[in-house]
């Protein structure tokens, strides 16, 4: 049950995410590409999850194990991949509770191998090609090729099930048709080695929408997984100038309530020194002004420039744990907030990111149903 009062809340609206999926998976199917849904931006929210499931999404990925849990549990039928590489103390609950994991280390892949012989499991591995971002994945791709003999011809409870790469992560490096063709050459060379093909060739996340988008992607890559882009759809429009056809940047909504409107100068008062997180702001005087504050901080949204505005008229300024500082003077006076009344904001990746995660944030799906 939703707690009618309670701020601040964060509102899911499960048939935009849907939608959002849908978009991108269809599009992608039809160029031979299949579509992981991504979840760790949202705390792996598992509603968001079953609406990306069915927006076409083929499994649910996460970086974290104690949200792997969650999935399994909420949805033990789909098919589950584990995004950052498995630390050597998570190997048992990793192959209980994921189908799939990113790997690039043969210590760690040896002992899924170990742990796996003594479960009577088998788990899928991709080995990550660093193509030039430099976060995770081989660098050297002869030492890649033989491990992927080590494990094909050496590990029976591994299952090498593809390749991938991970892009604009790190080095903030774009996937391009060059670096792409790169990581295909090299699933080719693999399969060459290997006598037969890989499932997976994963040409990376929603960096990778815009070079889909211009028919860019080489053939070969034949998935991706993508949160942002099903989730948040903003990143696309933003730092690419290329919104994806269909999707909406609207399906989190973030209110927050107002807990005090004042007039007050622009510029503080007295010796600048740094603010509560340790940093000096730049204040600019623009006299007196007319500010509201409501109910919500970093510890929620990470910081007030990941909030956007949905009223015209109202300005975000500043931030500190639990306050939010808006400027309204641009408002009509009859149209500036009074104590109590909530705000409306969308939500940039790492706000959705904080606010899901905060346990002071009430998330509400719109269906009327609370996230414990
Ligand atoms: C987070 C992550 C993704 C998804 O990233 P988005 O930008 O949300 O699409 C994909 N792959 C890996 C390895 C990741 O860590």
């Amino acid at each position: 049950m939703t707690t009618p009062n309670h701020y601040p809340r964060l509102e899911i609206d499960l048939q935009k995410l849907a939608s959002n999926a849908a978009c991108v998976t269809t599009y992608a199917r039809e160029r031979g590409i299949e579509i992981t849904g991504v979840i760790k931006g949202c705390n792996s929210i598992v509603e968001a999850g079953k609406a990306m499931l069915k927006g076409g999404c083929t499994g649910l990925a996460t970086s974290r194990m104690d949200q792997m849990r969650r999935i399994r549990e909420a949805v033990p039928g789909a098919q589950t991949w584990l995004l950052r590489l498995p630390m050597l103390s998570e190997i048992e609950d990793m192959v209980l509770l994921s189908d799939l994991s990113l790997n690039s280390e043969e210590v760690t892949i040896g002992k899924i191998e170990e742990v796996c012989g003594r479960l009577g499991k088998q788990h899928g591995v991709i080995l990550m090609a660093d193509l030039g971002d430099l976060r995770e994945g081989f660098r050297d791709f002869e030492a890649m090729m033989a491990l992927a003999e080590e494990i094909e011809f050496r590990m029976p409870h591994v299952v090498l099930e593809g390749i991938g790469t991970n892009l604009g992560c790190y080095g903030s490096i774009s996937p391009t048709t060059e670096n792409l063709t790169e990581l295909v050459e090299l699933a080719r060379a693999i399969e060459a080695r290997l006598g037969r093909k890989l499932r997976y060739v994963s040409g990376g996340a929603t960096t990778t929408l815009p070079l889909l988008l211009k028919g860019g992607v080489p053939e070969g890559i034949n998935h991706l997984r993508v949160g942002e882009g099903i989730l948040n759809g903003r990143d696309l429009m933003v730092f690419w100038n290329t919104p994806f056809p269909g999707v909406v940047a609207d399906a989190f909504t973030l209110k927050a309530q107002v807990v005090e409107v004042k007039e007050k100068p622009s510029y503080p008062i007295g010796e600048i020194f740094v603010d509560a997180f340790g940093e000096v702001p730049v204040y600019v005087d623009e006299g007196v002004r007319v500010r509201a504050i409501a109910a919500v901080g970093k510890q929620d949204i990470g910081s007030h420039e990941k909030l956007l505005v949905r009223n015209e008229g109202l300005r975000l300024i500043g931030s500190s744990s639990d306050h939010l500082i808006l400027d309204v003077t641009d408002l009509a006076p009859e149209a500036r907030p009074v104590v109590g009344d909530v705000l409306e904001f969308d939500l940039s990746y790492p706000a959705m990111l904080y606010s899901t995660g905060s346990a002071s944030v009430e998330k509400v799906l719109l269906n009327g149903e609370t996230v414990l």
